[in-house]
């Protein structure tokens, strides 16, 4: 089977996401771009994180089109596709359902750039984009928008998407944002979060991504 590496990490994640409790049942997505190929790799529609095998993988050009997979790609495809389009430093997409990141997008409130793990791996505070129905064409042009400069987004009335340079990175990301969620949540009841200074964020996004760690 062409490309089972990256098939095999796509649905790795996906049962991750499951245990992680970041999804319930069939819904949430990812996908990943295929190294030096211009494909995706994508979850099929509905289907059980525990019962995906490689071969239920979808790969998609950059349209949208399937290129190679007997299944139903993600109604969430366009959403993926746009933002794969738009953001050449993306090179996986999860979205999730995730409990409080869901809290976020009911009330339509961004998480504040108010602590150091979410400004270090997204970049900032994470905005809410526009509303729109689930496997819209729109609702991919208005999360990239929403996204700009940053790694993640709230899709209003909706979850969370993150959108990073691999898989794990992706996944951390999704996890690091859920717990921020669930963070400003308890700030709100101890009178509201107090938001990072511009220069701050700046200086702990870059030591993050250049510095941060055994290199
Ligand atoms: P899919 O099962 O088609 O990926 O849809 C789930 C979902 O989260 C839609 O937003
Ligand atoms: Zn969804």
């Amino acid at each position: 089977m062409k490309f089972e590496d990256i098939r095999r990490k796509v649905i790795e994640t996906g049962l991750k996401m499951l245990n992680m409790k970041l999804v319930v049942g069939t819904w949430g997505n990812i996908s990943a771009r295929i190294p030096g190929e211009d494909l995706i790799a994508i979850t099929p529609s509905g289907v059980d994180y525990e019962r995906i095998s490689p071969n239920d993988i979808v790969l998609l050009d950059m349209k949208g089109k399937v290129i190679d997979g007997h299944l139903k790609p993600s109604i969430e495809w366009p959403l993926h596709v746009a933002v794969y389009n738009n953001r050449y430093d993306v090179n996986a997409v999860v979205h999730t359902h995730s409990t409080f990141c869901t809290a976020m997008a009911m009330a339509r409130k961004r998480i504040p750039a108010a602590v150091e793990d979410l400004v270090q791996i997204v970049g900032g505070d994470v905005r809410v984009s526009e509303y729109f129905l689930p496997g819209t064409k729109e609702l991919g042009q208005a999360a990239v928008k929403a996204l700009e400069g940053r790694n993640a987004v709230i899709l209003a009335n909706h979850g969370c998407l993150g959108a990073g340079p691999d898989l794990n990175e992706t996944f951390k990301i999704v996890c690091v944002v859920e717990k921020a969620a669930k963070a400003t949540i308890f700030a709100q009841i101890l009178g509201g979060a107090v938001e990072l200074e511009e220069d701050d964020i700046d200086f702990m996004r870059d030591f993050y991504l250049n510095k941060y760690g055994q290199r």
